[in-house]
C-alpha cells in the first residue's frame, strides 16, 4: 500500500499522529522530503510540531510564513519547515539557497509545495490534510521507493 488516512478531530491527537509519522523517520538515517498540503488552517503546521517532537524538540513551533524557512538543528537530524505561502516566485528559492537544504542526511517539511514548483525535488511523503467536520481528514502518499519502505514501517508498527 502506497497510501495511508486518518481521521483526528483533535489538536492533540494531531500532535501525536505526526510524531508517529516523524518516528518512523527519525528511526531512518536517510534523508526525506516531506510535502505537506492543504488550506490555511487546515492542521499542516500542527503535524509539524509532532513530527519535530519525534526529533526531539518539544519546544513551540512557529510557522516560518515570513522567514520562509526555521531551521531546527537537533542532536539526530537537522530538520528544516518550510513554508511557502508567501513565495512570490519560486525563482526566489535559488536565493535562498535552497538546495543546500536538501542534503543527505536531513528531513525537510515543506507547507505549501506547490509555490515552489520547478525549484524542490520530488517528495518521499505527499501528506494531504483537509477539515472535515469538527476534525480532519490526514492522508500520506509514498511517491518515493524510499517513502513507500518507511510507510511499510508505519504499517508495521501497532
Ligand atoms: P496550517 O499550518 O495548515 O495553516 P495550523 O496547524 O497552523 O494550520 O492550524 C490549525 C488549527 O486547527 C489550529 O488552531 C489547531 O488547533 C487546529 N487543529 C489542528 N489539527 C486539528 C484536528 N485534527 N482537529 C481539530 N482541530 C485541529
Ligand atoms: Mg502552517
Amino acid at each position: 500500500m502506497n497510501k495511508r488516512e486518518w481521521f483526528i478531530d483533535n489538536e492533540i491527537d494531531m500532535v501525536a499522529l505526526g510524531e508517529r509519522l516523524g518516528l518512523v523517520h527519525a528511526a531512518h538515517s536517510e534523508a526525506a522530503i516531506v510535502f505537506l498540503e492543504g488550506d490555511l488552517g487546515a492542521g499542516k503546521t500542527t503535524l509539524s510540531r509532532g513530527i519535530l517532537r519525534a526529533f526531539g524538540h518539544s519546544g513551540s513551533v512557529k510557522s516560518p510564513t515570513y522567514t520562509l524557512v526555521e531551521a531546527y538543528e537537533l542532536p539526530e537530524r537537522h530538520v528544516y519547515h518550510f513554508d511557502l505561502y508567501r513565495l512570490g516566485d519560486p525563482e526566489e528559492l535559488e536565493y535562498l539557497g535552497i538546495r543546500d537544504y536538501f542534503d543527505d542526511h536531513s528531513i525537510s517539511l515543506i507547507e505549501w509545495p506547490a509555490r515552489g514548483a520547478g525549484y524542490l525535488p520530488s517528495p518521499d511523503w505527499w501528506l494531504q490534510v483537509t477539515v472535515e467536520g469538527v476534525g480532519r481528514r490526514i492522508s500520506v502518499e509514498a511517491k518515493t521507493a524510499k517513502g513507500r519502505l518507511l510507510l511499510q514501517n508505519l504499517q508495521a508498527e501497532k
